[in-house]
């Protein structure tokens, strides 16, 4: 197998885009998916300073890799959700991988925040895990962008992830989820930060190459709480259809963003937001969800 660019032996086989490439070529073909990407969706340039999440798995470090190569202004941030040995290991990754090259990074203690770990609120409170913590995240996240004035947030999402989420969205139909499931979410207001996902073009098999190539040290397990996570269910199915079809997930998904997700946005208006009278972030309602959650569990502390 020859690379499809130079010519020299080929160590990777990119079936959907029907290449093969050497290390330095693949490095080319990698680098030029995700300046597209940059460029295309404006998510930010060399001047922005660029907050990260960083949850230790191969896309957030290898994202994390891509970026400060490449001379981005990045901080990294790291939630440290209270999940046992997993929330260890993946702390522990990230705490040394920015050790190494002095990088900047945040640690945000879930427990230290709101006073319970993720395992303790599911534990309290009745609504799929997921969910919940999902919830937490985005509440601590544009508080903290917010507070320490960033104006981009980035995350390793991929185009697998991204497959998947979509397929869970049609297959229920969610208007609401399909008019902003997007690689770019420009902010609605002044509290909550852009959110950007550079890698939406490439695959998670991609991804791993790249971290070999670079030899990332990542996290390769599941986070123990996602067992029931319908998204490895449409994972899996996508990979079926992949596998007898190569290219399926990118026209899938790459299709919706190009020409399916427009017409959601002009269906679905733009909620109007206002700031919760407990928190002062933005929200639809009076109150927003983590401030009831957190009424929920006082109330509950109480009576006990
Ligand atoms: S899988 Fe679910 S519980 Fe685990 S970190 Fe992700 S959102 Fe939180
Ligand atoms: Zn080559
Ligand atoms: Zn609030």
């Amino acid at each position: 197998m020859k690379c499809t660019r130079c010519k020299k032996p080929a160590v990777v086989k990119i079936r959907r885009h029907n290449s093969a490439f050497c290390p330095t070529c693949f490095d080319l073909f990698f680098s030029r998916q995700v300046e597209n990407a940059i460029r295309r969706g404006q998510m930010f340039t060399r001047d922005d300073r660029i907050l990260l999440g960083v949850s230790g798995g191969k896309d957030s470090m290898a994202l994390w890799h891509y970026l400060v190569e490449a001379g981005y202004r990045v901080e990294a941030i790291h939630f440290d959700l209270g999940i046992g040995d997993h929330s260890l290991h993946s702390r522990s990754l990230v705490e040394e991988f920015a050790r190494q090259d002095s990088l900047p990074l945040w640690i945000v203690e879930v427990a230290k925040e709101i006073g319970w770990s993720i395992p303790d609120l599911t534990r309290r409170i009745r609504r799929p895990t997921c969910s919940l913590c999902g919830m937490i995240k985005r509440h601590l996240l544009n508080r903290f962008a917010w507070e320490n004035s960033f104006s981009v947030y980035t995350t390793g999402h991929n185009l697998d992830d991204e497959a998947a989420i979509l397929l869970g969205n049609v297959l229920h139909w969610q208007e609401d989820y399909l008019a902003h499931q997007s690689p770019v979410l420009p902010s609605p207001h002044p509290k909550m930060v852009k959110k950007v996902k550079p890698f939406y073009t490439l695959t998670g098999e991609e991804i791993k190459i790249y971290s070999s190539l670079h030899h990332l040290s990542y996290i390769d397990e599941r986070c123990p709480l996602s067992r029931k996570a319908k998204t490895w269910d449409y994972k899996e199915a996508l990979e079926l259809l992949e596998e007898r079809s190569p290219g399926t997930k990118h026209m899938f998904w790459l299709g919706f963003v190009e020409k399916g997700q427009s017409y959601f946005t002009k269906e679905v208006s733009p909620p109007e937001l206002r700031e919760c009278s407990v928190c002062g972030m933005p929200t639809t309602q009076e109150k927003c969800s983590f401030c009831k959650t957190m009424e929920r569990l006082e109330r509950k502390g109480a009576s006990e």
